[in-house]
């Protein structure tokens, strides 16, 4: 073994003395090119006792992204607008308000891998996987089954319970369920295309989180989506963990529709508005049923006010409403950030944060501790779920204790997400230091 620690600049980590492989963090920050990116954002600090601010240690950008510092001024130009145009500023405002969305389209397609009429900005996550039920979970006596994956989203399980009801029908008997099969948490693609052969024709919908917001999973959106098209299901996908975090192509890989929000990974704020596909092919199904607004009514036409709805092409025409614009101003500066940095080097350097979190955490060799997350590129983002079997929440409230923002999962998960664009390889291995700690491993 090689003790040669000290050319590496850290003379007091036994870890760097003992695990020779796991390059050292500050040669991994020095080689991050994102790294400059971590100043344009705010981080949360805390007040320390001798009135020193002491920076937090966030890795909750799987739940609610950090504020990019430039968003306060996207948002004050529209406060200027407001103030100094009033109603004139749908025209006159230096991003004009009646077709402030437009603004947002192609950046946001980019990000999902999808071309710019397949993409909207509107309304929130729930209220677009509704409005995309309304037109594509259309069940048949003989067809009207949805499948889900196991530890979905309460939100996105109460929407597909709720809508089979709505048509009358049970989720007792209509809602599948993708249990992993075998004691753990993971779940085999093989084994997703199995439940989609055998009960693929009496599904109608296919629906899957990926990334699935419990255990970090990734689920293969091209293969599912193929799956479930060669036995006639619709295919749609939740992405509130998935944009802005994985390489994405819903246009080549072909679901019918996904959806997703943006104040996750994409850092737009609490509440901010979400994103919405709808596949090319159903650019002018405007025979699908659907719950429309004036929004998705003709643009030219549209303060015309006539009694006739004529619907958009594309995503554009499932809007209702005329947006808020203070919360597309915020996802207006994120995206710039977003395409500043390139998705391939985001995801270049989660791959890295990832797998030096790994590396580190299964260095601690510890029998309770266990990773939920899969290990291969491909079915994971920025998350790691970490297992501590028999654990309380006491640990999660000693990593607090140390300003740690995780987030824990009863009963003994702590979710972390080390985020390219404003975490460090530094802060991953203070995350580990702060494990190392509560775990009283030496
Ligand atoms: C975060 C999240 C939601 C939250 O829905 P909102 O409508 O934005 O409150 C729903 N589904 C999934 C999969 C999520 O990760």
């Amino acid at each position: 073994m090689d003790f040669n620690f000290k050319s590496r600049g850290c003379s007091n980590c036994y870890f760097c003395r003992m695990n020779d492989f796991i390059p050292h963090f500050s040669e991994l920050d020095a080689k991050d090119e994102l790294a400059h990116f971590q100043q344009r954002f705010c981080i949360p600090q805390v007040q320390g006792q001798d009135e020193s601010n002491q920076k937090i240690l966030y890795y909750c950008g799987n739940s609610l992204g950090l504020q990019p510092k430039e968003t306060r001024n996207y948002v004050e130009q529209e406060l200027v607008d407001w103030a100094n145009l009033g109603v004139e500023g749908h025209l006159q405002a230096l991003r004009p308000w009646v077709k402030y969305h437009e603004f947002l389209t192609e950046d946001m397609a980019s990000i999902v891998g999808a071309k710019p009429e397949e993409v909207v900005v509107m309304n929130t996550l729930s209220v677009n996987l509704h409005l995309m039920m309304v037109s594509f979970y259309r069940p048949t006596p003989s067809r009207r089954k949805i499948l889900i994956e196991y530890s979905a989203f309460p939100s996105d399980r109460y929407a597909v319970e709720s809508q089979i009801r709505f048509h009358g029908y049970d989720p007792e008997s209509d809602l599948i369920i993708l249990q992993p099969e075998n004691e753990d948490e993971y779940v085999n693609p093989a084994y997703i295309q199995q439940v989609i052969e055998q009960h693929g024709e009496s599904i109608a919908l296919v629906l899957i989180g990926s990334v699935n917001y419990y255990t970090g999973q990734a689920y293969p959106i091209q293969k599912i989506t193929e799956w479930g098209h060669a036995h006639g299901c619709v295919v749609g996908f939740d992405l509130a963990h998935g944009a802005g975090n994985l390489m994405l192509n819903l246009h080549e890989d072909g679901p019918d529709f996904a959806v997703w929000c943006s104040y996750k990974y994409l850092n737009s704020g609490p509440g901010s508005l979400a994103g919405c596909f709808v596949h090319e092919r159903h650019a002018k199904a405007y025979d699908l049923p659907r719950f429309a607004g004036w929004w998705g009514h003709n643009k030219e036409r549209r303060f015309k006010m006539e009694a006739k709805l004529d619907l958009l092409p594309g995503a554009e025409g499932w809007q209702l409403s005329n947006p808020p614009i203070l919360p597309m101003a915020c996802i207006r500066a994120s995206l710039d950030l977003f395409k500043e940095a390139g998705m391939p080097a985001l995801r270049s350097k989660s791959l890295k944060l990832h797998k030096y979190l790994r590396d580190l955490m299964n260095s601690l060799d510890h029998s309770d501790i266990r990773l939920l997350t899969p290990e291969s590129e491909e079915e994971h983002g920025c998350q790691v779920s970490i297992q501590i079997k028999n654990a309380n929440k006491e640990i999660y409230h000693q990593l607090s204790a140390m300003h740690i923002v995780a987030d824990w999962r009863e009963p003994d998960v702590i979710r972390v997400a080390p985020v390219p664009l404003y975490n460090s390889f530094e802060d991953v291995h203070q995350l580990y230091s702060a494990f190392k700690k509560v775990l009283k491993i030496q």
